[in-house]
């Protein structure tokens, strides 16, 4: 495989792919520069929706497609936002509003109860009639901060301070975030089942 079609349209991951996937060797290719518009996400947990994001992408750019369904899920509020993560406050990717509203969510609950992770399930499809999908799933651990902190990045990192770390997401550089994060981590676990694959 070399050239692979990217099942996503937003801004903040398609640069976090980009470096994620430099030295993989695939050209890998924004579905929106093929002119594919994002499909309807119509499951009901992140595999369902990675899986219909990717088999879209395969189906319309004829190309093996790589997807990413990812959000985050606060442990307070029973995984909310969880799947609704790009539209918790009604409008699709509007991260200020998104933190706005889980901040007033959790105002008052005390620092112990405001665990949370962040979620990142990869599908690789190599046609979208595939019944073998390669899947990788990652889970980065931390809490939510009582107010966002840092400009850095996309959606909740700045309400997001990982596990063992005094920085939020927002606030480290995009070379440890892409190390430490659920994408990173789950991209690092489809590329060791690719290698895995490549040597059976
Ligand atoms: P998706 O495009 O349906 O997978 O939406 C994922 C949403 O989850 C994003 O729009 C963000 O709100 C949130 N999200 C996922 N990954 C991250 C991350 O790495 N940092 C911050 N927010 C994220």
């Amino acid at each position: 495989m070399s050239r692979i079609v990217l099942a996503s349209s937003n801004p903040g991951k398609l640069k976090e792919f980009g470096a994620l996937l430099a030295d993989s060797g695939l050209e890998v290719v924004p579905q929106a520069s093929l002119g594919i518009t994002d499909a309807d996400e119509t499951g009901l947990t992140f595999v369902e929706n990675a899986l219909i994001k990717a088999r879209h992408a395969a189906q319309a750019s004829g190309l093996p497609a790589l997807a990413d369904d990812s959000g985050l899920c606060v442990d307070h509020l029973d995984g909310a936002p969880g799947l609704y993560s790009a539209r918790y406050s009604g409008g699709h990717g509007d991260a200020a509003a998104n933190n706005a509203r889980l901040l007033c969510e959790l105002d008052g609950v005390p620092t112990p109860r405001r665990g949370a992770f962040f979620i990142c399930v990869l599908v690789l499809l190599q046609h979208p009639d595939d019944p073998a999908p390669l899947i990788a799933e990652a889970r980065w651990h931390g809490r939510i901060l009582t107010e966002g902190r840092g400009t850095g990045g996309f959606g909740y990192n700045p309400v997001f301070l990982p596990e063992g770390y005094t920085q939020s997401v927002a606030e480290m550089d995009d070379t440890l975030k892409n190390r430490l994060s659920h994408r990173g981590q789950a991209l690092a676990l489809l590329h060791e089942r690719l290698r895995e694959l490549r040597h059976a």
